[in-house]
């Protein structure tokens, strides 16, 4: 890590320079950016949407897929960016489960 004072490179972790003291920001700058690390959108969206069809249920035989579909894709993005979110794609994939099935049940009371 650079100090921005002097210009001497530290050791990556370092809080204060080697050479002149001076506080290194770059240790708190790498802790802000693992905190900003948001939220996968899309895993909010799928829980969205995933409630949604429960709201709605009508039309949850065509949106507890999508949410299922967005819950997935949503989770290999958080694996890739190790963004937050998981827990609500996995609730979301629960959800829609339920509702999956319980439209599998009607079907087959239904036929
Ligand atoms: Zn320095």
């Amino acid at each position: 890590m650079l100090c921005t004072k002097c210009n001497t490179e530290n050791e990556p972790g370092v809080k204060y320079c080697i050479n002149c003291g001076a506080y290194l920001y770059g240790v708190d700058n790498i802790k802000r950016e693992k905190k900003s690390s948001d939220t996968s959108v899309i895993a909010i969206i799928s829980l969205l949407i995933a409630i949604g069809s429960i709201h709605f249920f009508v039309f949850s035989i065509i949106l507890a897929p999508i949410a299922i579909l967005l819950a997935i894709v949503s989770l290999a993005e958080i694996n890739s960016s190790h963004k937050k979110g998981k827990e609500l794609a996995i609730v979301a994939i629960i959800i829609s489960s339920i509702i999956a099935f319980i439209w599998i049940i009607l079907f087959l009371a239904g036929s």
